[in-house]
């Protein structure tokens, strides 16, 4: 087995085995009164036990990996009904395991994004879309010399063949593959963007929610650019995936506010699906993503990702909007 192929093997079982324990917890724990109430527990326990899965798989089989997650087990250690359940749920997917080792696992996620390479996690991308039992992402990707090489997006509730959860593979260099979440033995496919040439026949898509990019200014854009089917609101990385394999082929993202810098874990495996798939993804003015500046997308503002053949139209149009 070659490195590269070995490092995907690894990242996709890693993700798979996440995603199951993510599908466990929502099917137990998220009940639409929690939502009403504001309780977030759910997708704490479930954002954890992937973080400590993933990491457990990356260590045992590339232990001299780092990994940059999203989440740390500084604040689980004080909380022991919430630190039960996670264990619980890691030992479901794995052996019986102590909560030392969980919480060790959790935090081999905590490294700096520092090295010449290492890992991204985002453990769940898209927390509301989880707890609405709507899209939500597993996203995993290995960057070496600030290069994206391997994005997995794990997607449990995206639609595939009649039922819900697809997994999207991508290699740099190599075609974008997309499978069945749950069934290893399911065949991929590999996925294409649109063919479009002109923006007018776009479909496009962004978040769910409006603090997370500014819905005002996409209207104007799409409307600048002769669309007018309605967007496609969809939480996580998903967004990535659906331009990947055209279900949509534009995804907005505009910064809602100056001072927010893209965390790279929100983008890394996405936007390596979308390029494999044959797309483009920038920031909003047009710079390629910079994954050099350590754990945030520092140089850059808002993502627009887009079947490829219309970025540079569609980029005009939203320097045109930002003036
Ligand atoms: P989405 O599901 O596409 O809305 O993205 C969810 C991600 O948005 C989360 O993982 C956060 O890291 C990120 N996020 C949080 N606040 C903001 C913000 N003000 N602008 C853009 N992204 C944000
Ligand atoms: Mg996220």
């Amino acid at each position: 087995m070659s490195d590269r192929s070995r490092d995907l093997a690894t990242a996709v079982a890693a993700v798979r085995s996440a995603a199951r324990a993510c599908r466990a917890v929502q099917e137990r724990l998220v009940r639409p009164e929690a939502l009403e109430k504001g309780d977030k527990s759910p997708v704490t326990v479930a954002d954890f036990a992937s973080q400590a899965i993933i990491c457990a798989e990356l260590e045992r089989a590339l232990p001299q990996d780092p990994v940059v997650g999203e989440e740390d087990a500084a604040t689980l250690r004080h909380e022991a009904p919430l630190l039960k359940e996670v264990v619980e749920c890691v030992a479901e997917q794995r052996d019986a395991v102590s909560s030392e080792q969980v919480l060790a696992w959790i935090d081999r996620g905590t490294a700096d994004a520092t090295a010449r390479r290492y890992w991204t996690l985002d453990p769940i991308d898209g927390t509301k879309g989880f707890l609405r039992r709507e899209q939500y992402a597993i996203a995993l990707a290995l960057l070496e010399n600030g290069r994206v090489e391997i994005g997995v997006l794990g997607c449990p509730n995206l639609p595939l063949d009649g039922g819900l959860g697809a997994l999207f593979t991508a290699v740099r260099g190599e075609r974008t593959r997309m499978q069945s979440l749950w069934d290893p033995r399911a065949p991929a496919r590999a996925v294409s963007v649109a063919a479009l040439e002109r923006a007018d026949q776009a479909r496009f898509c962004e978040s769910v929610e409006s603090g997370h990019s500014d819905q005002d200014e996409s209207a104007r854009i799409a409307e600048d650019l002769g669309i007018q089917s309605e967007p496609f609101r969809i939480d996580s990385q998903c967004k990535y995936a659906a331009v990947a394999r055209n279900d949509a082929s534009i995804y907005l993202r505009l910064p809602t506010r100056a001072d927010y810098r893209e965390k790279i874990w929100d983008h890394a495996a996405g936007s390596l699906v979308v390029e494999c798939a044959g797309g483009r993804v920038t920031d909003a003015d047009g710079a390629p993503l910079d994954f050099t500046r350590g754990a945030t997308l520092a140089d850059n503002r808002g993502i627009v990702a887009t079947c490829g053949t219309i970025h540079e139209e569609v980029i005009a149009a939203v320097l045109r909007a930002r003036g």
